[in-house]
């Protein structure tokens, strides 16, 4: 069916150069194309689809073509091999740093071939909430700029990069053609200048705090989409953004994420930014876990939309440089040690204190977690590792520390004095004392005895204190304890009640 188109082309390229525009800096092979529609004089975008692509809607597709193979034998590969026009001149250069080699290799063999309906479930980008639709973007400054120029505008292929909503040679916010003019199979074969006001989405003044956030993140995005023929390793990356949240002071010792303080800043440097078409995936940070944030830093999974590791990435870091250099950083800690060291890299020599404070120290668990600062679960899960051996509750009674704990309630220490010096827990005081019933007893008798004292001293200083006023108003200041002793020292309180 397609034979004869083949036939005309070659023709029609047998005169080549009068018909093959020059493929200019930055320009996209949608627009190259649309460009040549433009001079070829065809009245329907297929006619042109086909004698460029071989494939009557191919060249009509902005974000992933199909037929690269065909177009380069037709166009006798004067505008680059499939693979270069691939990287450089659509949305696949973005996405293909973030794919695996195998991942980045199907996707360029579906855009070779004749078919590319699978691309974008290849990419992950389907279940992505940051979406899988890409609208055609441009700056009003380069079409006025490229009209000049080239008596034509284009379509810049920086703009159209899903994390880019900011022109970085005009520091002007871009257009998005809206989701219903976004040309899909369509007859008419768009360049910017074509665009009318009412089929663009209107470009929000930014503030220049903003304006500098969406610079810098263009300026990564422009950076990555260049790495070609390099993949990031994903496990990589989430080690790169721990040794940097790690740097800031945002985790805690045991390498884990302080994700409470992580997610506050991240909302916040991402202020008025969240309606940005893909940077909705920002607002997910306020669910329970966390949304992108827990999944870039806390799992590993090897495939999240770039805009996602690109937004975190921009929060996490101040430069390019200072990204490569983190990564390439845990890259080589990866080659030497594998995963241990990275693991090592991220946390600290802790397990030793933690062992001293338990074997030692006899401090309960929960003490020694929250001495170190770490989570109580994780000082589980590392004395099971260590074959650390914590006092578990029922096993503290006879112990040393158990024979301690009796001494001091037979002492009548207080409450707050024993959970001090023997770092255990309230509970398990309580559950002490519920097995010693008369010990428990006698020392309720002293223990109200001294708080009874401390009060009636706190009570006399205070009446002392505020010679002549009123006892009502005693009442309300701080830590007056008077309530405590009219409940329970009342004669005692009548008696020394100042006269009025
Ligand atoms: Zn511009």
């Amino acid at each position: 069916m397609e034979s004869p188109a083949l036939a005309s082309s070659t023709e029609i390229f047998a005169t080549y150069p009068a018909f093959l525009p020059l493929l200019t800096e930055g320009e996209t092979l949608f627009s190259w194309s649309a460009r040549y529609h433009r001079l070829s004089g065809n009245a329907l975008a297929r006619q042109s689809s086909i004698q460029l692509f071989g494939d009557r809607r191919a060249g009509l597709r902005p974000d992933f073509p199909s037929h690269l193979q065909q177009l380069v034998e037709i166009t006798r590969g004067l505008i680059g091999d499939a693979e270069t026009l691939a990287y450089e001149r659509t949305l696949f250069g973005f996405f293909a740093p973030f794919q695996n080699t195998q991942g980045a290799s199907n996707v360029l063999k579906q855009m070779r071939g004749t078919s590319v309906e699978k691309v974008k479930s290849a990419l992950g980008i389907l279940p992505s909430r940051v979406g899988a639709f890409f609208p055609l973007k441009f700056c009003q400054d380069c079409i006025q700029d490229d009209l000049k120029k080239y008596s034509v505008s284009r379509w810049h292929l920086e703009h159209q990069w899903p994390s880019v909503w900011i022109c970085r040679k005009h520091h002007r916010m871009l257009h998005a053609l809206k989701r219903e003019y976004q040309p899909r199979d369509l007859r008419r074969w768009l360049l910017p200048e074509d665009v009318t006001a009412e089929e663009w989405t209107g470009s929000a003044t930014s503030s220049a705090v903003t304006k500098s956030k969406l610079l810098w993140i263009t300026e990564l995005s422009t950076h990555f989409a260049q790495l070609r023929g390099q993949h990031f390793d994903h496990q990589l990356l989430r080690y790169t953004y721990l040794l940097r949240a790690k740097e800031r002071e945002w985790l805690f010792t045991d390498g884990s994420v302080k994700l409470a303080l992580v997610r506050q800043l991240f909302l916040k440097y991402y202020k008025e930014m969240d309606d940005i078409p893909g940077f909705e995936v920002v607002k997910g940070v306020q669910s329970e876990h966390a949304g992108m944030l827990g999944l870039l830093m806390r799992q590993f999974d090897w495939r999240r939309h770039p805009v996602k590791h690109i937004l975190l990435i921009a929060f996490l870091f101040e430069s390019v440089v200072e990204f490569d250099a983190v990564y390439e950083r845990v890259r080589q800690v990866h080659v030497q040690g594998g995963t241990d060291a990275l693991e090592e890299m991220v946390g600290e020599s802790w397990k030793s204190e933690l062992k001293r404070l338990v074997e030692v120290e006899h401090k309960s668990l929960s003490s020694a977690a929250s001495t170190i600062g770490i989570p109580l679960c994780v000082a589980i899960r590392v004395c099971k590792q260590e074959g650390i051996a914590y006092q578990r509750r029922s096993h503290v009674v006879n112990t040393v520390l158990g024979e301690e704990i009796l001494e001091m309630i037979i002492q009548g220490l207080s409450r707050v004095e024993i959970l001090q010096k023997t770092g255990i827990k309230k509970t398990l005081l309580k559950d002490l004392m519920a097995r010693k019933p008369v010990l428990r007893d006698a020392w309720r008798i002293k223990d109200f005895e001294r708080r009874r004292d401390v009060y009636r001293v706190n009570f006399l200083e205070l009446i002392e204190q505020f010679r002549g006023v009123p006892i009502k108003k005693l009442r309300t200041v701080p830590g007056n304890g008077v309530s405590w002793l009219y409940r329970n020292d009342r004669e005692w309180l009548t008696q020394n009640l100042p006269c009025m």
